[in-house]
């Protein structure tokens, strides 16, 4: 079922990374993690819901403008505040499980932080009971960086979360590289107790993590992926 929204406004995170905030005009519950689909014409795309606790059953989306992207191209330069949007859902499994009882480490590029960013906001709002949580956030350039003071801010306020940004492109307080170091460090350091992976973003990272967790030893069941394309 399609149900009708508004999209309330649009705010630039970066220069090709926008937030869309969407009113719907209907109940509208989503687990975290949750993704909706939008519509325009024929064409129908996916977005994972980047915020929780707002209230009047509003939600934002964090999206990237891909180059000659037919939905991407359509919602930043064709819509403006006040449209009307057609959205189904909440969709999705990606979400995690009722009692958190191990290490949770959530590995993710670009827009690919959405699902984790609700996630996160829930865990600290509900203060939901949780072991270690770790976030690993890759990206280019400094000038990418998604939410940089909010994550380093909920190290203060989540107890046992610890936020890893990491650059390809440039460094980062002395250090460049890929996400995949990142949690290969944290493996071969015996860091991680009885861990759950969350694996978000575009295929091929999504791909590479995939196979050197299982060649650490971890089963399918402790990875989850949510795969963007
Ligand atoms: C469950 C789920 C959740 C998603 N959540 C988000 C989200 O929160 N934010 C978000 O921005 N996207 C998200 N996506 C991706 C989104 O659904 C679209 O695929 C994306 O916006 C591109 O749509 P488009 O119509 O603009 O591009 P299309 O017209 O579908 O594709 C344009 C071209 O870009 C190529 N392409 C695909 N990925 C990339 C890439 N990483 N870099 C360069 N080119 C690429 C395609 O192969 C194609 O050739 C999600 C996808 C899924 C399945």
């Amino acid at each position: 079922m399609w149900l009708d929204s508004t999209l309330i406004s649009i705010v630039k995170e970066t220069k090709n990374t926008w937030k869309f905030v969407i009113k719907v005009h209907s109940d509208f519950n989503y687990n975290p993690g949750q993704f909706v689909q939008i519509k325009f014409n024929d064409l129908i795309r996916s977005y994972s819901i980047s915020s929780y606790g707002l209230e009047g059953n509003v939600f934002e989306l964090l999206i990237v403008k891909l180059e000659g992207g037919k939905m991407t191209r359509y919602l930043f330069e064709n819509t403006k505040e006040g449209d009307k949007l057609e959205i189904k859902g909440p969709l999705g499994k990606f979400i995690l499980p009722e009692t958190i009882t191990g290490d949770i480490i959530f590995v993710c590029t670009g827009t690919g932080i959405a699902p984790f960013r609700s996630i996160l906001q829930r865990l600290m709002d509900n203060k939901i009971n949780h072991k270690n949580i770790y976030l690993i956030f890759g990206t280019r350039e400094k000038k990418d960086i998604l939410y940089f003071d909010e994550m380093n801010n909920l190290e203060n306020l989540i107890n046992g979360f610890k936020y890893i940004p990491v650059l390809s492109r440039e460094k980062l307080e002395g250090k460049s590289g890929y996400v995949h170091n990142q949690y290969l460090d944290l493996i071969k350091g015996n860091k991680l107790k009885d861990p759950i992976f969350y694996l978000c973003g575009w295929r091929d990272m999504i791909k590479e993590a995939r196979v050197n967790l299982k060649e650490c030893g971890f089963d399918s069941k402790k990875i989850k992926l949510e795969i963007y394309g």
